[in-house]
């Protein structure tokens, strides 16, 4: 019902059929462990922005889509703009995805299964000729930082409830609890009499705490990891489970394994298993790194009350959705967008305001813009100047503005300004949430955006059209060998936001999202590469020669960060610990 109405609320408050236009028939992938919310998350997106739906569930819930595709269709959605394909994933959904009427997929599942998409949607165009939209949201290895100064039982009610609550199924759940040396024996013993206490048994039970894991499959898949990482001498510590409830389902017993470094853990394990690092106090910088370096960014913890710790955590922080002394499951929609960064997802959030745009082949340029105004509370368009932007005058679009404007580039200055105008940044929105919680959602800029131009006669503007809007959001550009003469005669306020790659084909070279002014060919060229290359999935935008309409929105990445404002108490001289 939340994604429903906050879905429809965006649409009756900022669309308009004259210039949002739909992409046509998308289809809607979805996992089973939120067999109705999800599911009903990207239907109800994928309605909302116009399009015609095809869904396709996963082969182990089908009955709970059926349920809700009635539902929908009995409330006047009409059969023909929503149907329901149930079925395997690797030929129903393989074949939707290759289908050539297929304008856009939404994908939430396993990361594996996300690039094998990616490299079906990356061979051909939508019908408005425009590379295929993806929206992928994917795995995490979610990792939790608690140090000395935290609350240990709060911290441990949290860390049961993230690591354990359905059964670990939540791919927000936490994997990686990071424990302060000088409390982890405590914490670790407060923590296995806490698993100690859960009822594990039958989900139809009130009492039940813990059900099953979805099927055989997966649980032998679990039970495999258990057994690997005894095997390789990890101290593993089980719940004992009731023998009875054991042989009456899948039922995997909640489980702790001490781990001696972050490399020890591999590929996501979906389920009740949690891993423990334990890690000195000047060891956490060093931590976030290696975190960090997993790939991976969906959900992150802190349990901590010293304030400089949860600066140290969010600053270092490449997680889509951070979670301040509370548990790290259960994002509310419209309060936490949800989803993930790198290995994790594509973005946009679902349940957050950028979410509908990627779901039109057309709308106006500064959408994002508004969108975020609109979350801001404002229902008119603002005059300038945009009072949320995170950085109003970048130092270098103002260098590179007055560049062009000495060379005369009427259209480089124009662009520079419509470009600062329409930024999508948001420094910190406060969302609302319930009393005793902080919500905050930011937009800010992607790491690095890979700027590609054919070569062409005005391809040194199309270069520059990209900088501007690569600078209006803050970021920082990656180009190519070849456009190294103009990045000489450059300003150095603007050189210091470039850097050349000799060969951006090689993984050494990093980027989080892709431009490219060209022929729709050779973007299909550059898409065919990004999806061969290893790790992440990046978004690419394909652009004629000399466009400017340049969407601002797919340079940046949104982030959520949720802070329980009443767990601060307890010794109040901790608080003032630099
Ligand atoms: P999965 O990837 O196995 O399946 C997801 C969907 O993809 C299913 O509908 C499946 O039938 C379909 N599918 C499988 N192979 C396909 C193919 N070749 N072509 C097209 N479709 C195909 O994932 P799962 O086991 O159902 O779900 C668990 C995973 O989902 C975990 O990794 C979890 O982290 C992730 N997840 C992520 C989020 C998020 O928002 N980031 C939310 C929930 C689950």
């Amino acid at each position: 019902m939340d994604f429903l109405r906050y879905y429809a609320e965006q649409l009756r408050s900022r669309f308009d059929n004259t210039t949002h236009r739909p992409l046509g028939p998308v289809v809607c992938i979805s996992p089973w462990n939120f067999p109705l919310a999800i599911f009903t998350g990207q239907v109800a997106a994928a309605l909302a922005a116009g399009n015609v739906v095809l869904a396709k569930p996963a082969e182990q819930t089908p009955l709970v889509a059926a349920w809700a595709v009635r539902a929908l269709h009995d409330s006047g959605v009409p059969p023909g703009a929503l149907q329901l394909l149930p079925g395997r994933g690797e030929n129903v959904g393989a074949t939707l995805v290759a289908d050539p009427r297929v304008n856009g997929v939404l994908f939430t599942g396993s990361t594996e299964v996300a690039r094998l998409l990616q490299r079906t949607v990356a061979q051909r165009l939508t019908a408005q000729g425009q590379l295929l939209p993806l929206i992928a949201e994917t795995g995490g290895q979610n990792a939790m930082i608690v140090d000395s100064s935290a609350l240990a039982e709060q911290a441990v009610a949290d860390i049961v409830s993230s690591a354990f609550d359905s059964a670990g199924q939540r791919c927000s759940a936490l994997r990686l609890l990071c424990l302060q040396h000088d409390v982890a024996d405590r914490v670790l013993t407060m923590l296995q009499g806490a698993v100690q206490e859960l009822q594990v048994a039958d989900p139809r039970w009130l009492a039940t705490d813990v059900g099953p894991v979805i099927d055989a499959e997966a649980r032998d898949s679990i039970e495999g990891h258990v057994q690997a990482m005894a095997a390789k001498g990890r101290k593993v510590w089980r719940m004992t489970l009731d023998p009875a409830t054991a042989s009456r389902g899948f039922y995997v017993a909640p489980t702790v394994i001490e781990i001696n470094s972050v490399g020890d853990l591999g590929r996501e394990v979906f389920g009740p298993v949690l891993h423990v690092l334990r890690y000195p106090r000047e060891g956490l910088a060093a931590l976030l790194t290696q975190v960090n370096g997993l790939g991976y960014g969906l959900t992150q913890g802190v349990h901590t009350r010293i304030d400089e710790t949860v600066a140290q955590v969010l600053g270092a922080s490449s997680a889509g959705n951070v979670y301040v002394n509370r548990n790290m499951v259960g994002a509310v929609v419209g309060v936490q967008p949800f989803g993930g960064e790198g290995l994790s997802g594509t973005g946009p959030k679902a349940g957050g305001p950028l979410y509908l745009l990627r779901l039109l082949a057309s709308k106006p340029w500064n959408a994002a813009r508004q969108a975020l105004d609109f979350a801001a509370g404002a229902t008119e368009p603002r005059p300038k100047p945009l009072t949320l932007r995170d950085k109003p005058a970048d130092d270098a679009l103002a260098a590179l503005r007055a560049w062009a404007q000495g060379r005369g580039l009427v259209s480089l200055v124009e662009h520079c300004d419509r470009a600062a105008q329409a930024a999508p940044v948001i420094a910190g929105l406060r969302l609302p949430g319930p009393t005793g919680e902080s919500n905050v959602y930011q937009v800010t800029a992607r790491h690095g955006v890979l700027c590609l131009v054919d070569p062409q006669p005005a391809a040194d503007l199309d270069r520059l059209l990209q900088l501007a809007s690569v600078l209006a959001v803050g970021g920082d550009a990656v180009w190519t060998r070849d456009a190294r003469d103009l990045f000489l005669r450059l300003p150095p306020e603007v050189r210091d936001r470039i850097r050349v790659a000799d060969d951006w084909k090689s993984p050494d070279v990093g980027f989080d999202a892709v431009l490219h002014h060209g022929s729709p060919s050779s973007w299909l060229a550059t898409a065919a590469t990004l999806a061969a290359r290893p790790g992440a999935i990046i978004g690419m935008t394909g652009l004629a020669p000399g466009d400017a309409q340049i969407p601002l929105e797919r340079l940046v990445v949104e982030r959520s960060v949720s802070t329980n404002t009443a767990a601060a108490g307890g010794n109040a001289s901790l608080m003032t610990i630099a």
